[in-house]
């Protein structure tokens, strides 16, 4: 994720802020000191600080359990809505995924309980009865149990999406299982969204369609997956391209672009092994500083991903799923026979689901 700073590592997984969070405590930091003071301004930005170690800890929850099925982590990354953990491997089957969700919540409930025995009860209830001038630590406790409630809501892509997901896969399999999960995520962000909107509450509206959207694409993710889990690489691939030789330039790549659909081209050395793509961004960027004349391999992104054509889709679309921008598919002796890009991936799907009707 751009534009992200890394605050330090737990445990060999780096925790990075989002610059947008940043943003976020500058301005609660400087509102905070307009109406209330330098006083008040801490206070507001010491209790942001509090709550985020607290959502590093949820993710934590998450990791730790994750970890113990052989989930990999790559990074957690803090944004305004919360936090994210970028697993690379995720425990599928339905009782670890359970598991594994409900660990994140879990952590709030035990931070929670914990404040809640150090502050006592009394504390507490001024607190929901909405006293002021209460310990800030009685306002963390509070948020812990919210943070654990929201969480496990029954919508994707909150903890309790994935636990319900994981229940009813355990009886229905697990595309079945996210299509009514997802169903589901669906009509709780419209009722949600409906309430904020009449009760006048914009932020629970935004909430809303961060849930509805989210249900959305883990749907199509999961449907995504388990289509590529039947298919090879070859399966997906296209292979009417134009490619481009080591001794091209520019002005023959804009040629070949302008007269097909292709985004990306796939740059080859003399024997016919990718070597790198030239992306429409690439170009577009190269054009500009260098002009028709300069190189394609110095112009395209090196070191395109190769798989072989019997290899399993699924390879293809993590590479695709960690941030390339296409897989080269190879023959034995290296030479590229197609390409699978995100667009070719959606375009097979969408001709399958037709298909299946
Ligand atoms: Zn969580």
């Amino acid at each position: 994720m751009g534009w992200s700073l890394t605050l330090g590592s737990i445990g060999g997984i780096k925790v990075r802020i989002h610059f947008t969070f940043l943003a976020l405590l500058a301005w609660v930091g400087l509102s905070e000191w307009h109406q209330g003071g330098a006083a008040a301004a801490e206070r507001a930005v010491a209790y942001i600080l509090l709550l985020f170690a607290c959502v590093v800890a949820h993710e934590f929850g998450h990791i730790t359990m994750a970890a113990r099925f052989g989930g990999v982590t790559q990074d957690v990354v803090l944004l305004p809505i919360g936090g994210v953990a970028r697993m690379t491997r995720i425990p599928e089957k339905p009782v670890q995924e359970l598991l594994v969700a409900l660990a994140g919540p879990a952590v709030n409930v035990v931070i929670f309980g914990v404040l809640l025995a150090a502050i006592g009860p009394q504390v507490l209830l001024a607190q929901f009865s909405g006293d002021s001038g209460l310990p800030l630590v009685s306002e963390i406790a509070v948020a812990n149990l919210v943070l654990a409630v929201f969480n496990l809501l029954p919508a994707f892509p909150m903890d309790g999406g994935r636990a319900l997901r994981a229940l009813l896969a355990l009886r229905l399999g697990r595309e079945v299982a996210t299509d009514i999960a997802a169903r589901i995520g669906h009509v709780l962000a419209i009722g949600l969204g409906a309430y904020g909107l009449f009760g006048g509450n914009p932020l629970l509206v935004l909430v809303a369609t961060f849930i509805y959207f989210g249900a959305s694409s883990e749907a199509s993710g999961t449907r995504l997956h388990s289509f590529a889990s039947h298919l090879r690489a070859r399966d997906a691939m296209l292979t009417r391209l134009g490619v481009l030789g080591p001794e091209a330039v520019l002005s023959d790549a804009v040629d070949l672009l302008t007269h097909s659909t292709q985004h990306d081209i796939p740059v080859l050395d003399a024997v016919g092994k990718p070597v790198g793509l030239l992306t429409r961004d690439a170009l577009a960027r190269a054009l500009h500083s260098h002009g028709g004349d300069y190189s394609v391999i110095e112009a395209m992104l090196p070191g395109l991903p190769t798989l072989g054509g019997e290899a399993p889709l699924e390879r293809a679309l993590a590479q695709l799923e960690t941030g390339a921008a296409a897989v080269a598919v190879v023959d034995r002796s290296g030479a590229l026979i197609g390409l699978v890009t995100a667009e070719s991936l959606g375009h097979l799907l969408l001709l399958s689901r037709q298909n299946a009707r």
